[in-house]
């Protein structure tokens, strides 16, 4: 359960690409597909992008001890699963979560040697613009996700590591800097 690499941050502002492009430069990296209540975007596919779950499915599996993290974020529920963990580290397979701060937190406190790195925005109107430019959410939800990145943005400090998202090329081979290194020895996870 050792190579668990964490990457949080606001939404909007680039995990999902970021993670795509670190994916591309290191494919030995897994990803681990979350639960979620929320709807899935068209597009989304159960099983590959998220497990969608109901409240009451969601709710039997926290009962089970089925999540190694879960949180309530902008009025939807998500989490990681053992299982996908297991499966995955379980393989000897590095794994990345991409989870929003509360679960970094879980995170940090169940499984201390995780690396986490939280993805930051250059500046709120760039979050703002990005949140709009993807065009997948209402204006409401956006305005609900801006009210979070507050929060979350505040929060950057208990991170051991910070990206700035700017330009994405460079932030891209930022991370895979790190990640790489992360992944290089024994020990070194969580440094
Ligand atoms: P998250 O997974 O954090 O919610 P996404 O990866 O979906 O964020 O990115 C949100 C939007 O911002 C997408 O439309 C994406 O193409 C765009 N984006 C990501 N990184 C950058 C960047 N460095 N500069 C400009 N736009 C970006
Ligand atoms: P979205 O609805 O945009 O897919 O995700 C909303 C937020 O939930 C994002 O910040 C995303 O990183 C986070 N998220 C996705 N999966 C999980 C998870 O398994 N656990 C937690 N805590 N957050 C998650």
């Amino acid at each position: 359960m050792s190579r668990v690499i964490v990457i949080t941050g606001p939404s909007g502002v680039g995990k999902g690409t970021l993670i795509r492009l670190l994916r591309e430069r290191l494919p030995d990296l897994g990803l681990s597909v979350s639960a979620t209540t929320r709807d899935p975007r068209p597009g989304e596919v159960d099983g590959v992008d998220y497990h969608f779950l109901s409240e009451a499915d969601f709710d039997r599996l926290v009962r089970d001890g089925a999540f190694v993290e879960h949180a309530e974020y902008a009025g939807r529920r998500y989490g990681t699963l053992r299982a996908e963990l297991e499966r995955r580290a379980g393989a000897g397979e590095p794994v990345v979560l991409e989870i929003e701060v509360q679960g970094a937190r879980q995170i940090r406190a169940t499984l201390p040697e995780a690396f986490q790195v939280f993805i930051a925005p250059p500046s709120g109107d760039a979050l703002r613009e990005r949140l709009v430019g993807r065009g997948t959410d209402e204006p409401g939800v956006i305005e609900r996700r801006l009210g979070v990145a507050e929060q979350e943005l505040a929060a950057q400090g208990e991170f051991p590591h910070v990206v700035v998202n700017d330009r994405l090329h460079e932030a891209a081979e930022e991370l895979t800097a790190l990640v790489q290194e992360a992944l290089a020895g024994p020990g070194r996870l969580g440094a």
